[in-house]
């Protein structure tokens, strides 16, 4: 063994120390995927020492062809994996073995619980990675140098995977890694030739690169070549470079894993080769559960992107839109130059046009899911339906697309889940019902009981239940569906057109006019609390109901505008009444005005309640209907 300078001990970070512990705990059923995650890693090594050596091609020192190599020793329990790819510094060890760099980790591990059963599914959303060789090993070391630095500045790396790791420099002569696992007691199992090819067999064989093991020798141990001679036991080519009918199912699953580094296989993919005026091969995947940084602005999204089959970067974000960020996968163009920079990917419109038809391409992949697979479809919607709902104010071209692919909770569904299309909400409309009728609120519970549903539910009519923050935004970019437009049924004056019979719109001009006097005493009352007070048709058991303007911002859009602390525009509501509601014919008949103002503010405040919007003056509410309550009982 050569000399080690400069040795130092390190602590882990503490994210990598809680993962760790993790790790070991709950992936104790499905041990060898450790060598799926080394594996998985050399050959990213491997990707970027050939990226690299585009602009550098003394990088590859002599040019041996870039493999990956497994031995094993029964007597010293260990499992070693080498390879040639771009290396690690000393520095890079320290800080890629040593800590997680990915955004929003410390918030992500503060999540766990301590309960082993409840945090182990937790790691599906992190990716397991490097730190699984200690679900196998007790002590990892790690032989390093980068490609382009002196034989002098290679780099060892040690750990038990408890709390520290030691670094020292050494000389390594190849470039690369080799990676030296000391089995743990019962672990031996792994230091096998036939289980580790069957192990490379079952997750890796989509590896572009050769992964060799040494030849089984059947003959008299005096006879055994001095070298060992290699097998490629995979079968070493670009997965996306072959024929769909070629690949299977479980070949798609690993490939998956390995560009997404996620541990749970996708809910479906999209694999296809563009020839003519572009020639490019996409393998798009939608994943099967939301990584835990989906909400975090600079978390790594996009496609690997290669150009010739040669890797190119990670997280080229160019090739989708914004709302597509969660798909994962590969795109290899025949088209752009090797030397493609991130600069170039934004201004090049032969980008743009490939943006386009990937975006459909995930858009058609989705509704073939919705319409195949409907219960994959729901788990795809529980992880990634708001980040969908993104998509019609960023995507206008495609915005009767994707609202063919939303999904809302609706009264013509008593499960309370989002899971109506707007085609189902359509196919169940009454005869000449030519809108789609929504209402938005914070919870299912408050926008369900709301007095707004009254009349629709009198004639039967379905309306959406929209309670995402994002809902009331998301309405106000889309207008129509199929040629219906939407209806907010708590905005404006409403007009339910051929739903309502001629005689019913005569009934109703005829009651208005009966109470205009009762509506002039109310707007004397309430003054300035209110922009409007007119009759409504909205009601049929609740006295009295606010209305939006027609161009007000609705109370969601305004409450996260005041959470992010900009001025909200002053707008008042409209507030309607119940003619045939037993209260409202009380206040109608009440001589004293003092008493009739009480009852009007309260039943102001009542329906601002029911709207679940906040009192602006609670006390003087209560202190009223108090009043009230004590003539009542007098
Ligand atoms: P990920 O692969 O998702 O980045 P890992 O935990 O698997 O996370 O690996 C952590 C980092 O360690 C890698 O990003 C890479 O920088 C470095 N690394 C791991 N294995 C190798 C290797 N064989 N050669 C070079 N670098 C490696
Ligand atoms: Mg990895």
């Amino acid at each position: 063994m050569s000399v080690e300078t400069q040795k130092e001990t390190l602590g882990f970070q503490t994210e990598v120390k809680q993962l760790l512990h993790l790790m070991i705990h709950s992936l104790y059923s499905n041990k060898e995927i450790f060598l799926r995650e080394l594996i998985s890693n050399a050959s990213d090594a491997a990707d970027k020492l050939r990226f690299e050596a585009l602009a550098k091609p003394e990088l590859l020192e002599g040019g041996d062809p870039l493999k990956i190599r497994l031995t094993f020793d029964k007597d010293a329990k260990t499992v070693t994996l080498e390879d040639n790819g771009i290396g690690l510094s000393r520095e890079e060890a320290i800080a890629h073995l040593g800590t997680i760099a990915k955004s929003g980790t410390a918030d992500f591990m503060k999540n766990l619980t301590g309960d082993q059963k409840k945090d182990s599914h937790l790691i599906g959303q992190f990716g397991v990675g490097f730190y699984s060789a200690f679900i196998v090993a007790d002590k990892v070391d790690v032989f390093s140098r980068r490609a382009g630095l002196a034989a002098s500045e290679g780099v060892h790396w040690s750990s038990k995977g408890e709390g520290d790791f030691e670094v020292a420099t050494i000389d390594k002569a190849e470039r690369g890694t080799r990676i030296v696992l000391h089995l743990k007691a019962g672990e031996e199992e792994f230091a096998d030739g036939w289980r580790l090819r069957n192990i490379v067999k079952k997750y890796s064989d989509h590896i572009a690169l050769p992964i060799e093991l040494p030849k089984e020798f059947h003959g008299e141990e005096k006879d055994k070549p001095a070298e060992a001679e290699w097998e490629t036991v995979n079968r070493a080519s670009a997965l996306w470079t072959r024929g769909r009918t070629e690949v299977k199912d479980e070949e798609y699953q690993e490939f998956y894993k390995h560009v997404a580094h996620d541990f749970e296989n996708p809910l479906s993919w999209s694999h296809n080769k563009v020839e003519g005026k572009l020639e490019y091969t996409s393998l798009l995947y939608v994943p099967g559960r939301a990584p835990f940084d989906l909400y975090q602005r600079e978390a790594p999204r996009g496609l690997k992107l290669y150009v010739q089959r040669v890797f190119i970067m990670d997280q080229a974000d160019e090739f989708l839109p914004l709302y597509l960020r969660f798909i994962k996968g590969v795109v290899d163009s025949n088209d752009l130059s090797l030397n493609v920079s991130r600069e170039i990917l934004q201004k090049d419109p032969v980008i743009e046009s490939m943006k386009s038809a990937l975006t459909k391409r995930v858009l058609d992949m989705l509704e073939k899911l919705a319409k195949n697979e409907p219960e994959q479809y729901k788990t795809f919607w529980k992880n990634f339906g708001q980040v969908l709902k993104e998509g019609p104010a960023e995507d206008f071209a495609n915005k009767e697309k994707i609202a063919s692919l939303l999904r809302f909770a609706s009264t013509g569904d008593d499960s309370g889940e989002q899971s109506v299309a707007l085609a189902d909400y359509l196919a169940r409309a009454k005869e000449g019902q030519d809108k789609i009728y929504f209402l938005t609120g914070e919870t299912y519970a408050q926008v369900k009981n709301s007095p707004h549903l009254e009349v629709f539910r009198k004639k039967g009519i379905e309306v959406l239940l929209l309670t995402d923050r994002i809902d009331e935004w998301l309405m106000s970019y889309l207008s129509e569906f199929d040629g219906k437009s939407f209806v907010d049924v708590a905005r404006g004056d409403l007009d339910l057109g051929k739903l309502d019979s001629e005689e019913d719109k005569k009934a109703q001009e005829e009651i208005a006019k009966t109470k205009e006097g009762l509506v002039e005493r109310l707007k004397g009352a309430l003054g300035e609390q209110v922009a409007q007070v007119r009759v409504s048709h909205r009601l049929t058991d609740s006295p009295a109901i606010l209305a939006i303007g027609e161009q007000d911002l609705g109370l969601q859009m305004r409450q996260i505008l005041e959470a992010s602390g900009q001025k909200v525009p002053e707008s008042k509501p409209i507030f309607e009444i119940n003619p045939a509601h037993p209260l409202i014919e009380k206040l109608d008949g009440e001589p004293d005005e003092e008493r009739f103002a009480d009852l009007s503010h309260i039943l102001f405040d009542q329906a601002a309640l029911a709207a679940g919007d906040s009192l602006k003056d609670p006390a003087a509410y209560v202190q009223r209907l108090n009043k009230l309550l004590v003539e009542l009982s007098a």
